[in-house]
């Protein structure tokens, strides 16, 4: 709740702060459980630090983050530890968090032995027993990083995640390094593993098409703030929000007679250190209007839990 994390910048000998970058900048969400909460949005528009802050890799700003209710960062450190395997990171590329030379059966057993789950005899049993929810089986125990393919890879990740036995689960771009085709094998995975463990996800993506099939409700993000919000239908179906219309008209269209407006983008996402005023969509919206840069606009509820921030609707 009204989550924010804005990194000092520091300039001169002595580190004297002369600025923040504001990665997120106010951001309210609700996760359910056992649902997906996808967060879409430019690579710098801040969806990373977002699920970083949440799991305390970042201490935030300010803001609130409540686990089952529990004021996370609130939490002194010994409470901290005992909740941390309940709530794990998956990223973008397994490999570079892989050491070279261990075994991945050993890789994956390691936060086990971290977190004392499981007696050493039992963490063998528990280790192929994620390995084969997740696709891969005891033939690969003794294998090492080299030895795998892309998306075998992020199978390991997802894991070395499980074998923790976690509710929560932030997925920061954990398709976006693999081909298409693979792509789909993974986040069918995703799906299997919900249903089977009852998880929950909050899955980054710059791409809606990745989050369309698995997420539950959508949020769109710019520069440090929400754009918009609402279930994947809504989001899809009756987009509001100009931004979230560009984003969604540069995804092909199966059916092409289903004509979408075209909209596409003058420039790069500003710098988050020195945002644009008013509303920070305003240097690249087609649709601005002289207010736009001025003020900014208020994330209402437009009914069906379906928010936006845009003067115009
Ligand atoms: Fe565009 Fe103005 Fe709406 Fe921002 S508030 S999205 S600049 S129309
Ligand atoms: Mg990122």
């Amino acid at each position: 709740r009204h989550l924010k994390k804005y990194f000092p910048i520091t300039a001169g000998l002595l580190n004297r702060t002369v600025g923040y970058v504001k990665a997120v900048d106010d951001i309210s969400l609700t996760i359910q459980s056992g649902e997906t909460f996808g967060l879409v949005g430019e690579s710098g528009s801040g969806k990373s630090t977002v699920g970083r802050t949440i799991l305390r890799l970042h201490e935030k700003t300010s803001g609130e983050v409540l686990f089952k209710g529990i004021p996370f960062h609130e939490l002194p450190k010994p409470e901290v530890r005992k909740l941390r395997p309940k709530m794990q990171l998956i990223f973008q590329d397994p490999y570079s968090s892989l050491n070279p030379r261990i075994r991945i059966g050993d890789a994956i057993g390691e936060s086990l032995l971290e977190h004392r789950f499981a007696p050493q005899e039992e963490i063998r049993d528990r280790v192929l027993d994620v390995l084969e929810a997740c696709g891969l089986s005891s033939y690969h125990y003794n294998r090492f990083p080299h030895e795998f393919s892309g998306g075998q890879r992020q199978r390991i990740g997802i894991a070395r995640a499980l074998v923790l036995n976690p509710d929560f689960i932030i997925a920061d771009e954990p398709v976006s390094a693999l081909d298409v085709s693979i792509q789909s094998q993974i986040i069918n995975l995703f799906q299997r593993l919900q249903h089977t463990r009852g998880l929950t996800y909050l899955f980054i993506s710059h791409d809606l098409s990745v989050v369309e099939h698995l997420c539950n409700r959508i949020g769109v993000m710019y520069l440090g703030s929400m754009m918009e919000m609402a279930s994947r239908d809504e989001l899809f179906s009756q987009p509001l929000h100009p931004y979230t219309k560009a984003l969604l008209s540069a995804i092909p269209i199966p059916v092409p007679r289903l004509k979408r407006e075209r909209i596409v983008l003058k420039g790069d996402i500003p710098s988050p250190a020195n945002p644009p005023s008013g509303c920070k969509f305003h240097t690249r919206c087609p649709y601005a209007v002289a207010q736009c840069k001025e003020q900014v606009p208020e994330f209402r509820n437009m009914g069906n839990d379906h928010y936006v921030a845009c003067h115009l609707v």
